[in-house]
């Protein structure tokens, strides 16, 4: 199933280098957690392989905005954030994922909202994703 040449959908076999802790599935999307880095880097996915935005079907439209929201409010519950950000830029693999991220609390005003503050809060990547999983 899927494009055997994508990356994204090696990672919903469980294979391939983005494999992270999984959150969420469903028959339209997938969650998961970034593998390594700062608590709270999470990326929201189609199952089916789709390169954008556009393309999406009004239900994995529907599915998506209602796992980001609810993801949202996980991150928001589960970590000091100022923010919880989303964006969509598809330019680096073909196959639609939303990144989800956390504003850390205490991040030097300096960062733009799509920096990585280095100094992020770190720890148990494995045990965020499971309680997150909660919220979905
Ligand atoms: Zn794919």
């Amino acid at each position: 199933m899927g494009d055997a040449s994508c990356v994204i959908c090696q990672k919903h076999r469980r294979e391939g280098p983005l494999v992270g802790p999984l959150i969420y599935q469903d028959a339209l999307n997938s969650v998961a957690h970034r593998a390594a880095g700062s608590l709270g880097y999470v990326f929201v996915e189609t199952q089916r392989h789709v390169p954008s935005l556009y393309q999406l079907t009004d239900a994995e439209a529907e599915a998506v905005g209602r796992t980001t929201a609810r993801l949202a409010r996980g991150l928001y519950s589960e970590l000091e954030v100022e923010h919880v950000h989303s964006m969509v830029a598809g330019l680096g693999v073909a196959h639609f994922h939303q990144h989800v991220f956390v504003r850390h609390a205490g991040t030097p005003s300096g960062y733009q909202w799509w920096e990585q503050w280095p100094a992020a809060p770190r720890g148990d990547i494995e045990r965020l994703a499971y309680r997150l999983g909660g919220y979905l």
